[in-house]
């Protein structure tokens, strides 16, 4: 465990989303307990650059402050994570701060993650229901199930897994592990899967399922330890058994 007394910190900023990125660099007391939000938040209330300059302060998104809302995703020393998570005292003397490279920027560590949203709509990641009256209590689903379906659920829509995936880039249309780990759980749903035909069409076309290319970095970057790579397979194997339905017609 390290406890500098100061930190050096580097931070990617960008003050647009039209503007080159430059980095800055600071001096910051170290503070027990210190997260990487509470060092920006230090950063914030004095914002000078490592040699006494007055710049602007840093923006960044957080809001829940415990790794469930999924606003703080940030590339910390090189890795992708949750600022709020993310202990000072485990980053060393030097730490880096970048926002993630697989989202446009707003501004300096603020990206804009509406393409994961985009990906769970072309999925219809959700539970039909017919209007907002009483509909009765829902069909039974066991606790093993339960229990699997949870883990698939806890999905925050943070972005680490297609950060982390190389076939994830502005050049490709590949939906991403959070999108297809959605296919899966709402496929699992007794009333979820009245839309799993739409769901594995959805994942056949361009950017689907074959675009996977199998690197694993979605399962070792997801915050939440969803099991990604589990997800991948399961739905292919989905995908797979309706082609082969197809063909018996
Ligand atoms: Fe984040 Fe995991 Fe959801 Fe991917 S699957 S968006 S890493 S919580």
């Amino acid at each position: 465990m390290n406890k500098p007394d100061q930190l050096t910190v580097r931070v990617k900023r960008q003050d647009n989303p039209q503007a080159k990125p430059y980095w800055e660099e600071y001096r910051i007391k170290f503070r027990p307990y210190m997260n990487v939000i509470t060092l920006l938040q230090d950063l914030r209330k004095n914002p000078r650059t490592f040699d006494g300059r007055l710049t602007s302060a840093i923006a960044w998104e957080a809001s829940c402050l415990e790794e469930v809302c999924g606003t703080c995703t940030m590339v910390i020393n090189g890795k992708v994570r949750q600022a709020c998570s993310a202990l000072v005292h485990m980053l060393g003397e030097q730490i880096t701060i970048e926002p993630m490279s697989k989202f446009p920027v707003v501004r300096d560590l603020i990206v804009d993650r509406s393409a994961i949203f985009k990906n769970f709509k072309r999925v219809k990641a959700w539970v039909p229901i017919d209007g907002t009256h009483a509909l009765g209590p829902g069909p039974r689903i066991s606790p093993e199930d339960a229990l699997e379906n949870y883990q698939l659920s806890r999905c925050i829509a943070c972005g680490c897994c297609m950060e982390a995936c190389p076939q994830f880039n502005e050049r490709s249309d590949f939906i991403g592990a959070a999108a297809i780990n959605q296919v899966r759980l709402f496929n699992a749903h007794p009333t979820g899967k009245v839309l799993k035909k739409d769901r594995l069409g959805a994942l056949m076309g361009e950017g689907g399922i074959e675009d996977c290319g199998n690197a694993q970095n979605c399962v070792k970057a997801c915050p939440k330890e969803i099991p990604l790579v589990t997800s991948i397979i399961e739905v292919n194997r989905q995908i797979t058994f309706s082609l082969l339905d197809l063909f018996k017609k």
